[in-house]
């Protein structure tokens, strides 16, 4: 998951030791009343835990591979370690190759089922190279690790493989329609987008629920059900070029760099006030001779103050929440490029990138049945994380594919992206706990409280 600063030192350190230990006091309470759980779920419950020390065991053989978006070879032997495991649980498993996007490629798992069918979304790739210091799995005390892509997000993976152990273990599985999806270029999607996630829409389609195991905003207590897009956008302007005593007049107008700076000036007066939709800017250029190199990430210019400068180039982002709020801020900042200046040219140009996760009333339900199923358990209420700290990440190209949508079930913790990355290993039955229960519940009428929607 791509995480946007505001969410990163938000102390989870802070959260996650004032929360776990009071999930964990809960759960020995609520354990004196299964009745909120039917014999079924609590079965699935007693699975999670005797096979809880595996779990943990194959979490710390999955990160002590370095498997960094690069390093293909390595994405490639964790995705092949998983693919047993699920072949072990009665999966047709497949390797999706992906030379034609310049990445690893996707591990793809379906069981089929007469159930509804539920979508599983994973990554096996890390932010951190071969070249990283930070290779291993390292345990600090009884429950914390830290260690490379520990919560982002191999121990995502492993919750929801031991959450489908403990759905075979209980006999619940073999109706079940799950199609799991574990891409190997979250942290860096190959190009083209389309291409890089085809394995991953193709999936969603006839889906009923997308279940994304993203370790989220790092609180247990939360859950991600919905996400702002973020897509890139390229300004060219073009204007005529004078010696610069001659700009402002009828023949040779306002130059190329006047012209960038009214439509920016606009887009910012025109759109900066809308709730959860942010373009930035990122790089300019302008002036006689520009040019941004192609990740748009570093440019050239050259001009001079007595020339009118003949060409702009500008590149930032756009993220919004909902596609409408996508098509909307296009279509204004379209209208603004196209009132130009005179003598002047203007073209903007949208990339393809993540699209938004609205929070739609399907999420909203899923987050409910989830929410249900956490207080069945004895975990508490789980709430929704504010889309503002919430990045981008892969179930966002299901969203508008699926009607329910949840991320954030993995494993919870803190610092990912950082040498600091580190995991609150007691979440690590819960968060399993919840994921089967809210399966089980998802795939079979007849389970307790509101099943099957
Ligand atoms: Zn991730």
């Amino acid at each position: 998951m791509r995480l946007p600063s505001v969410a990163r030192g938000l102390a989870p350190l802070a959260i996650a030791a004032l929360v776990a230990p009071s999930i964990a006091t809960q759960a020995r309470a609520q354990s004196k009343a299964p009745e909120r759980l039917s014999a079924t779920e609590r079965s699935i419950a007693r699975s999670v835990d005797a096979h809880n020390s595996a779990a943990l065991a194959l979490l710390v053989r999955l990160v002590d591979i370095n498997s960094g978006t690069t390093n293909h070879a390595g994405v490639r032997r964790v995705g092949d370690i998983l693919r047993t495991q699920f072949d072990s649980l009665g999966f047709t498993t497949r390797w999706v190759d992906g030379a034609a996007f310049h990445r690893a490629g996707h591990l793809v798992a379906e069981h089929p089922g007469p159930s509804p069918k539920i979508l599983v979304i994973g990554h096996l790739d890390t932010v951190f190279d071969p070249s990283s210091p930070f290779q291993k799995f390292v345990k600090l005390d009884d429950s914390t690790a830290r260690g490379p892509g520990v919560i982002d997000m191999k121990g995502g993976d492993v919750i929801a493989l031991y959450a489908l152990r403990a759905l075979k273990d209980a006999g619940a599985l073999d109706s079940m329609h799950v199609v799991v999806v574990y891409d190997g270029d979250e942290e860096d999607a190959g190009s083209p987008l389309g291409a890089a996630r085809q394995a991953l829409t193709d999936a969603a389609h006839g889906a009923t629920a997308a279940l994304g195991f993203e370790d989220g905003a790092g609180d247990p207590r939360t859950a991600v059900i919905s996400r702002r897009g973020d897509i890139s956008w390229t300004l060219t302007t073009t204007g005529h070029t004078a010696h610069s005593s001659q700009i402002f007049t009828k023949e040779y107008g306002a130059g190329a760099i006047y012209e960038a700076a009214r439509v920016l000036d606009q887009f910012y007066r025109q759109l900066s006030t809308q709730r959860y939709l942010t373009f930035n800017p990122g790089i300019i250029v302008g002036g006689t001779a520009v040019s941004l190199d192609s990740t748009q990430s570093a440019g050239t210019a050259a001009g001079k103050t007595n020339v009118v400068a003949d060409s702009a180039l500008v590149s930032g982002d756009l993220r919004t929440l909902s596609p409408a709020q996508l098509a909307d801020a296009q279509r204004i900042m379209k209208q603004i490029v196209a009132q130009t200046l005179p003598m002047t040219t203007a073209h903007l140009e949208f990339a393809d990138g993540y699209p938004p996760m609205a929070p739609t009333a399907g999420n909203k339900r899923l987050l409910a049945m989830y929410d249900r199923a956490s207080r069945d358990l004895g975990f508490g209420p789980v709430v929704a994380v504010d889309p503002s700290r919430a990045g981008a990440a892969d179930v966002s190209f299901v969203a508008n594919i699926v009607p329910m949508a949840i991320d954030a079930l993995g494993l919870s913790g803190h610092d990912d992206h950082s040498e600091q990355e580190t995991a609150d290993l007691r979440m690590l039955p819960v968060q399993t706990k919840r994921a089967a229960v809210l399966m089980y519940r998802l795939t079979h009428a007849g389970g307790t409280h509101d099943a099957v929607p």
